[in-house]
């Protein structure tokens, strides 16, 4: 696609949803990678009923340290899967105290070496905790870049290079949450609502099948 169709989907999505942002409630980077970890296959409103209580307990990494994870299962028991994500939680934070003295390091590279986070949980982190141009591609950023024709690549990785490429630094962060919000909103995994959707006449999708 050629970047000014996709300035323009950026920019209508923007007028859409004048509100996009995080809906994880964090306020810190370690309590956003906490919630990130938890967010996989969860809703962001079950994490934040979990964290809500979490953090109320546990601020610091060497806070969860003191606690088992039969402990930490039982507390974070209704995000699912939850045997391995307090497993992946205690070890992140085992690595945190360990190696980077209780903070959340600042680059992808040192983000991804944590247990339990990927790709996408870094660039979540970096983009929203510390201002780093990222865009983390979850389900909807996927789908939503794919019907739209912002990418055609067969996976996360390719998708977020695609998006990189075609769009400016300055609005990888924006575009990630506008993307989600517009998959959560309208471009429904499926049954997309394009008869009311903003972009649909710059949108592959819509424009081959209907
Ligand atoms: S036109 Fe349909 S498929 Fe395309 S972005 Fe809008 S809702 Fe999604």
């Amino acid at each position: 696609m050629d970047r000014e169709k996709a300035l323009t989907i950026v920019k209508t999505l923007k007028k859409t949803y004048p509100d996009a942002k995080a809906a994880l409630h964090f306020s810190n980077s370690f309590e956003l990678l906490i919630a990130t970890i938890l967010s996989a296959q969860c809703t962001d409103k079950r994490v934040n009923e979990v964290t809500g209580r979490l953090f109320e307990e546990y601020k610091k990494p060497v806070d969860y340290l003191g606690i088992s994870q039969q402990q930490l299962e039982q507390e974070i028991r209704s995000c699912g899967f939850y045997h391995n994500k307090a497993k992946n939680i205690l070890a992140t934070c085992r690595m945190l105290e360990d190696e980077f003295s209780g903070m959340v390091p600042k680059s992808r590279e040192d983000l991804m070496r944590l247990p339990g986070v990927g790709r996408k949980t870094a660039n979540v982190v970096l983009s929203n905790a510390f201002g780093v141009p990222a865009i983390g591609v979850d389900t909807h950023v996927f789908r939503v870049s794919r019907r739209l024709g912002l990418s055609d690549g067969k996976n996360p990785e390719q998708v977020e290079r695609d998006l990189m490429d075609v769009l400016p630094e300055e609005l990888w962060s924006l575009s990630h949450h506008l993307l989600i919000f517009h998959g959560r909103n309208i471009c429904h995994s499926r049954r997309p609502q394009c008869e009311i959707c903003p972009v649909k006449q710059l949108c592959n999708y819509y424009l081959t099948n209907s």
